[in-house]
């Protein structure tokens, strides 16, 4: 059985492939895995093959051709994704009990390419958070260390793919949400371009940022999923798809590449701990042994992209959040008349996070201060998307730490929203540009003030519909690092 955990997606799937190993096999070392969660990773999992299979649901009748390149290939599935029957919350309370009567494009294309739902994984709620702590299903433990948090919001996603209770994961970003758990747990997590994968069936919170996104062991499988699930998709006027698809990376070396280094998201940036400095510093000089140039360059607006996100993002869910009153989906608490029917609702079935920024959300855009914050705050992004663009025009990549610090431990930061936010440092300016990045394990580092060795991130970002050659780039890279799931290894 362990043995079969330890393979990567691509290693399972041509096992499944050749006979090897069958699908209901690989599928119960899973299942099993997945039910002695004590991370708090899922929600809910598939009792058995039919149910990972969404069969009776409209997706499971739907006619396959022949053996997908997933072909039985568990996924957990971030909980923000509609699946047709199957319990469904973004996290939240208000949401209890709520079983979609459809299913989220990305899930459809994952189950078209043989992929089967193992579970699903619990978030953030709404994806609102850095740390996962903000779900109203309690938080989700960090497999390194269960004294920690995973990262937030698809903390769920990344704590079972890197305790072994998944092989992969999808999850969504929207400032993030993908990369930074990735980090913190020591695994690979893109978010792909803007408009890359439908948002047809994810819940939405930030509808101008939100994307779906792998999480995975290492970069090919990470390649492996997007394939699968990108495209553009008539249910969703905003997704292209990426042209050409994405294809499976195969660098070795990095001869030819430039890469820049934004001096506002790296070396002049605030709050880096020093053990995740050092292994950033040692990965960018890996970059060269690889034969990549690199220099130093600028962002300038960069350190104001948590500003304007925190802004936008609160814009975006106050009226995203507004459907939830009680009538249409999960919870209702009755009352004495309507108006008080929603307000008892939305009282009782939000979190304090999510609250805090329907509020910070419905100020912004109030019509005294709407040119004030809201108008400002997209000025500042317009700012950050041409600052990218114009480092591009030098550089194939740009590149910084994923997340400032090491996994924290769980409460650290909880009295402190400016604090949690500021984990964000780094990975909010790319989806406010609409660009893609990954995340992939550099190395291990302590947390500042000493503590177990814990992995880190290392982000690489690239102009928009760049995906195929930034994870190319990324394989490279990885192969050059030798990360160790467990083991450390790495750059540090
Ligand atoms: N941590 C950020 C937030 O709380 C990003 C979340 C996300 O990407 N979904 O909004």
């Amino acid at each position: 059985m362990a043995d079969l955990i330890d393979l990567t997606v691509a290693e399972a799937a041509a096992r499944i492939r050749s006979g090897d190993v069958s699908r209901d096999e690989y599928f119960d070392a899973y299942r099993e895995a997945a039910a002695g969660d004590s991370l708090n990773a899922f929600l809910w999992t598939a009792e058995d093959a039919a149910q990972a299979d969404l069969e009776g649901t409209r997706t499971g009748r739907e006619q396959r051709h022949g053996e997908g390149p997933l072909e039985g290939i568990p996924v957990a599935v971030k909980d923000i994704f509609c699946t047709e029957g199957i319990p469904t919350t973004a996290g939240s309370r208000i949401l209890e009990g709520y079983r979609p009567p459809y299913t989220a494009t990305a899930v459809r294309k994952l189950h078209e390419a043989g992929a089967r739902v193992l579970g699903k994984a619990n978030m953030d709620e709404f994806a609102m958070g850095s740390s996962n702590e903000n779900s109203g299903y309690g938080p989700v433990l960090n497999p390194w260390d269960s004294g920690r948090v995973p990262g937030g919001s698809s903390g769920g996603s990344a704590a079972a793919v890197a305790g072994g209770l998944a092989p992969c994961a999808i999850g969504t970003d929207t400032g993030g949400s993908i990369r930074q758990p990735a980090a913190l747990c020591g695994i690979v997590g893109m978010k792909p371009t803007y408009g890359a994968v439908s948002r047809y069936g994810m819940i939405a919170f930030a509808s101008s940022l939100d994307q779906c996104g792998p999480l995975t062991r290492n970069v090919t499988d990470a390649a492996l999923i997007l394939q699968a699930v990108e495209g553009r998709d008539g249910c969703d006027s905003t997704s292209l798809g990426i042209e050409g698809g994405i294809s499976l990376p195969s660098r070795e070396d990095l001869t030819g590449l430039s890469v820049g280094v934004p001096k506002e998201l790296a070396s002049e940036a605030e709050g880096i701990e020093s053990g995740v400095r050092e292994v950033f510093e040692r990965t960018v000089e890996l970059i060269e042994e690889l034969g990549g140039e690199v220099s130093e360059t600028e962002l300038p607006h960069a350190p104001h992209g948590i500003s304007a996100y925190y802004v936008l993002a609160p814009a975006e869910a106050s009226a995203n959040l507004a459907r939830f009153d009680g009538v249409r989906y999960g919870l209702r608490v009755d009352a004495g008349d309507l108006t008080e029917m929603y307000e008892e609702t939305r009282a009782q079935g939000f979190g304090a996070e999510v609250k805090r920024r329907i509020m910070l959300g419905t100020y912004a855009l109030s019509s005294g201060y709407y040119e004030a914050y809201y108008g400002r705050a997209q000025r500042v992004r317009t700012k950050i998307a041409e600052d990218f663009s114009k480092a591009f025009e030098r550089f194939d990549f740009v590149v910084t730490p994923t997340s400032p610090t090491v996994a924290f431990k769980l409460g650290a930061k909880t009295d402190d929203p400016l604090a949690m936010y500021m984990n964000d440092y780094c990975t909010v300016p790319m989806p406010l540009a609409g660009i893609p990045a990954i995340s992939i394990p550099a190395g291990v580092a302590q947390p500042d003030g000493g503590g177990p060795e814990l992995p880190v991130g290392f982000q690489i970002a690239g102009p928009a519909f760049s995906d195929s050659a930034m994870l190319d780039a990324a394989l490279a890279l990885e192969g050059a690092i030798g990360f160790r799931r467990n083991g450390g290894g790495g750059a540090a």
